[in-house]
């Protein structure tokens, strides 16, 4: 290297950090190689620890601090932050209206709609249509394609209706359990506005893709059970939601989550029906059903909270703070955190708390504890996430 007359000279180096959010780093230099070999850092306290230093115990320069001689510098601390961008979806309406653009006697088309082929008559689900909203009689959908949905044969569409009339597709909730189920028309977008807060802590940065990422009228379905068997009606729903993530693959080189607004979970057991069941207003799918290599999906179920406000008579700011809550809870899955029980003066303490059955009734008492859930994550679970190649 050339040196000028005062002893300064430029060298470029490029040094390769390690990626894992809040790790630090101190970058250092001397001209002189028994110098270079000599700087070192120390244990003990901040000003020893997050210093650089010579052989002969000189504290190395940073910013403006004056030289020594011989000379060296190093760098301010440098903290690695990461980007973590999060993929929102959430589900259309409980219904489909429209004008038709074609009729027969059993079926009907809208070519300004593209319809899915499970969209009306799969999971079990009843979707009816009535071909023109000026009348009442309403037919039971059989089949769907993209721009035409089919009826039972025997029935004639056009003894009530004709080209053009304004039509409505609905879901006909079925009259068992579940008819407390109250909830109706599009399901918001979950609210991610506390991930931000949760995760400065672990020196990650949130972020929202950019709109083309961004549906918010998946096809509407109600909770994809199709068998008392729960694994089979996860399957559905991965099945179903594998379509909408955009944001794969999953690299260590760009950090996504998922997380969409859906009616109700596929698992029966934790959906508040009965109201005196825990209920489970998120849940995230990370073990993968066999033969699906595939990222996380986190669903909020809309009607769940809906169902847990009534119950527990949650004012409006209860249940936006559970919500926002829930959605920071379902994202520490996504890195593999656990559930614990940790509470301090019956409150609890962190973000990947979990609710648990009481002994003496009301069984599900700790539901209420609910919007009281901070968002932070424990220490360890900080460090967990820090460590983690990808989310
Ligand atoms: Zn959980």
């Amino acid at each position: 290297m050339n040196l000028n007359e005062k002893g300064y000279g430029v060298r470029e180096v490029i040094v390769i950090l390690s990626r894992q959010p809040g790790n630090n780093f101190k970058v250092a230099g001397a001209f002189d190689e028994g110098v270079r070999n000599g700087l070192h850092i120390k244990e003990g306290t901040q000003e020893q620890a997050l210093r650089v230093w010579t052989s002969d115990n000189k504290r190395v320069p940073e910013g403006n601090e004056p030289d020594i001689i011989p000379i060296a510098r190093a760098t301010e601390l440098l903290t690695v932050w990461r980007r973590l961008w999060v993929e929102v979806d959430s589900m259309a309406a409980d219904f489909v209206t429209g004008n038709s653009t074609g009729l027969t006697a059993n079926s009907l088309q809208d070519i300004t709609k593209s319809w899915e082929e499970d969209q009306f008559n799969s999971y079990n689900e009843p979707w009816d249509l009535n071909p023109n909203t000026r009348q009442t009689q309403a037919f039971r959908i059989v089949d769907t394609t993209t721009v035409r949905v089919y009826v039972g044969a025997g029935n004639d569409l056009t003894t009530v209706a004709q080209v053009g009339d304004p039509y409505c597709i609905f879901y006909t909730f079925p009259p068992d359990r579940s008819s407390d189920d109250e909830f109706r028309g599009e399901v918001p977008d979950p609210d991610i506005g506390g991930l931000g807060e949760a995760f400065r802590e672990a020196y990650i940065e949130v972020l929202l893709l950019p709109t083309t990422y961004h549906q918010s009228h998946i096809p509407w379905h109600h909770n994809f059970r199709t068998s008392d068997d729960s694994s089979v009606n996860i399957r559905n729903f991965y099945q179903f939601v594998q379509r909408y993530r955009q944001s794969v693959p999953e690299e260590n080189d760009w950090w996504t989550v998922y997380v969409l607004g859906i009616y109700e979970s596929p698992e029966a057991n934790f959906d508040n029906d009965p109201n005196d069941e825990l209920c489970s207003p998120g849940f995230t799918i990370e073990d993968k059903p066999p033969g699906f290599p595939s990222p996380e999906y986190s669903a909020i179920c809309f009607e769940h909270l809906r169902d847990l406000a009534a119950q527990w008579q949650w004012s409006e700011g209860e249940q936006q703070a559970v919500l926002k809550a829930l959605v920071v809870h379902e994202i520490g899955h996504h890195s593999d955190l656990e559930h614990n029980k940790e509470m301090k003066d019956g409150v609890p303490t962190n973000i990947m708390w979990a609710p648990d059955r009481e002994l003496d009734p009301p069984k599900d008492r700790q539901e209420t504890l609910m919007p009281l859930t901070p968002l932070r994550f424990r220490p360890k679970d900080i460090n967990e996430i820090r460590s983690k190649h990808k989310p």
